[in-house]
């Protein structure tokens, strides 16, 4: 299941992405995200319901969102069946670019991250397409807390 969001949801498409789903964002023309989706075989998500009507019209597969908050937006997905299971590694995908992300040794990551944090963490990942370095540390435990918040939903 591939998706493409629309301009309004982005911070539900970096978060597909951390859950592994890859999703497209950042196309601004309403027609591009159509033909995108048709060639792609994605799922238009979006908030417009203007947008909604053409996708049907032209055929592609469109999930409408309704809410605001990421939360009831994450609740509209699982309400449709789509499953919000593993957070971060092994599945994630760079919440910047959408680009797969890999363990990588610590030694890799020398020079790249702030010696702090190399002196503090073992565990790094890396997006292959922008290079993004990634490592459990105050952001992560941000997205683990929300995580649980996501998945306690019912
Ligand atoms: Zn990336």
């Amino acid at each position: 299941m591939r998706f493409i969001a629309d301009m309004m949801l982005g911070r539900l498409a970096r978060w597909l992405r951390l859950y592994g789903y890859d999703t497209l964002y950042g196309v601004k023309d309403d027609d591009e995200i159509v033909s995108v989706a048709l060639r792609e075989d994605r799922i238009i998500l979006t908030r417009d319901s203007g947008l909604a009507e053409k996708s049907k019209k032209l055929g592609a597969d469109v999930i409408l969102i309704s809410s605001n908050s990421l939360e009831e937006q994450v609740r509209e997905l699982k309400n449709l069946g789509i499953e919000f299971r593993e957070l971060f590694p092994p599945n994630a995908r760079c919440p910047k670019c959408n680009g797969l992300i890999r363990p990588v040794p610590k030694e890799e990551v020398r020079g790249k991250v702030p010696p702090k944090v190399y002196e503090l963490y073992d565990e790094f990942y890396i997006c292959q397409d922008c290079g993004q370095i990634y490592w459990p540390g105050r952001q992560w435990e941000e997205m683990l807390k929300m995580d649980k918040k996501l998945r306690d939903e019912k």
